[in-house]
């Protein structure tokens, strides 16, 4: 494998069918993006069921992850269609259920009343129109057009700088949430997570529905969101840079070093974290991508990040798999020449696991290993080596097809599926005779092995064993 980062893509109505879904993961897709903030349950099932298909006909994990919408503020419909609003308009927004105008619309966000003042600034539409709160009464809103612009049905309203007291699950979100762990999906998104604690809402759900291991995923989209990082990346199983309302939350020109702050917290924790929001933006109409976004691109790959997203270009666009490839050309090439200087983490691992993964990272380069070998059953031992972004290949072998499609996430990591063992010889075996197989070894290449003694016990990773292929001839095997 040439790239190392992985490529999360939203799929939508530009890629629906399973011919456009195929052609993705052969293009690079590892993860497939359901957005539950559009398209219904119907929609979203049919590209579910040819993400598996895709995924079991060209051989790759490709690993599905729901986006629940989170408690996201809207405006209502406009029957009348779009309405243009100029700066020094008066306008309001209320919570009655009216058709909207150039007037006043509704929200669908109950709230919203209670919780502004006069003189908050309300931004609609990603920010590109800007309005000042000038009276509250009832349930009306009273506003001036402060930057003028298109509204239509259903965008997006932030209110940076106001807390919002709007539930972290809403119902919508419930329903979402329940709907994707019964289809099957491997990873979960939660959107403006506010605090640590917001975990524990959508881990209640899985529990209840007999599926508790589901990794959940932060998006980092608040300013709340930043001030609890280092507790939220503990609390949550990956974060995801999301950074199209996160700059609209935050000034713009602090997204940036929330970035590169997000991406060190992650690995450091060994959690995957996702760079999302605007990365190939003008391959939406166009085949070729700005020499800016291309920077953009690489830079991610060059913090360290362990994905790399892909929204509005592969799921309305019209280039969806020509992005897809652009992008993995991308991270191929900048991954070329940042392999060579070394990512160094600064923290000590402070677990058993954690130590040997660090070990186990400098004894390959030492001897020369042609591939760093996890045993794992959970897949954090195949995290904790890819957090130091180790040159070697990082090959983890499961017995659970649901931790392969969870390691398609993380960094570097080619993962393959295994019988189960009962003794760590047989498990050399099985590696040994498979990477002779798949011609990834040939005999009197080193590789080093980290496991679990005895197989198949999570949490217990307690062994590291440099092999060298063609020996385990000489082991004892049933
Ligand atoms: P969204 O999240 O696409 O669900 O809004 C990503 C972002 O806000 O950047
Ligand atoms: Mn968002």
């Amino acid at each position: 494998m040439s790239r190392r980062a992985k490529i999360v893509c939203t799929l939508g109505p530009a890629t629906t069918s399973q011919e456009q879904i195929t052609a993705l993961i052969s293009a690079g897709m590892d993860i497939a993006r359901l957005n539950m903030s559009h398209g219904n349950h119907g929609d979203h099932l049919v590209r579910y069921n040819h993400v598996r298909a895709g995924s079991d006909a060209t051989g790759r994990g490709v690993g599905v992850l729901a986006d629940l919408q989170g408690p996201k503020i809207r405006l209502g419909e406009f029957p009348g269609g779009p309405v243009r609003l100029a700066a020094g308009d008066e306008f309001v927004i209320t919570t009655e259920d009216i058709p909207g105008d150039a007037r006043e619309a509704s929200t669908t966000y109950e709230g919203l009343a209670d919780d502004v003042r006069v003189g908050n600034r309300i931004l609609i539409d990603d920010g590109n129109v800007q309005l000042d709160v000038t009276g509250v009464s009832g349930s009306r809103v009273y506003l001036r057009v402060v930057v003028g612009g298109k509204i239509s049905d259903h965008k997006g309203i932030n209110l940076p700088g106001i807390n919002v007291s709007a539930p972290a699950l809403p119902e919508k979100d419930e329903h979402d949430l329940r709907w994707a762990l019964a289809t099957g999906v491997d990873m979960v998104a939660m959107s403006f997570v506010r605090t640590p604690d917001d975990a524990q809402l959508a881990r209640k759900i899985m529990q209840d529905m007999g599926r508790p291991g589901v990794p959940l995923i932060a998006k980092i989209e608040k300013p709340e969101a930043v001030r609890f990082l280092p507790d939220i990346v503990d609390a949550f199983d990956g974060i995801m840079v999301a950074r199209g309302d996160l700059g609209v939350e935050l000034p713009l020109e602090q997204v940036p070093a929330v970035q590169a702050q997000a991406i060190k917290l992650a690995r450091e924790r060994a959690r995957p974290v996702i760079v999302a929001t605007q990365m190939l933006e003008s391959m939406i109409n166009s085949p070729r991508p700005t020499r800016a976004e291309v920077s953009d691109v690489a830079g991610a790959v060059t913090q360290g990040a362990d994905a790399v997203m892909l929204s509005a270009e592969s799921s309305v666009g019209a280039y969806p798999i020509e992005t897809v490839a652009t992008m993995s050309r991308i991270v191929a090439a900048a991954e070329e020449s940042s392999l060579l200087s070394e990512h160094h983490l600064t923290r000590r691992p402070t677990t058993t696991g954690g130590a040997i993964a660090r070990a186990t990272v400098e004894v390959g380069a030492i001897v020369g290993a042609k591939a760093l070998v996890a045993f794992t059953l959970s897949g954090e031992t195949a995290r904790r080596l890819a957090r130091y972004r180790s040159p070697i290949p990082l090959l983890a072998f499961t017995t659970d097809p649901a931790t392969r499609s969870q390691l398609a996430l993380t960094w570097g990591v080619e993962t393959f599926i295994v019988p189960e063992v009962q003794h760590t010889d047989d498990m050399v075996h099985e590696v040994d005779a498979a990477l002779i197989r798949m011609n990834r070894c040939a005999i009197g290449d080193k590789i080093v092995i980290v496991a679990g003694s005895p197989p198949g016990s999570p949490g217990k990773t307690n062994a590291l064993r440099v092999h060298r292929i063609g020996d385990a001839i000489n082991l004892p095997y049933p």
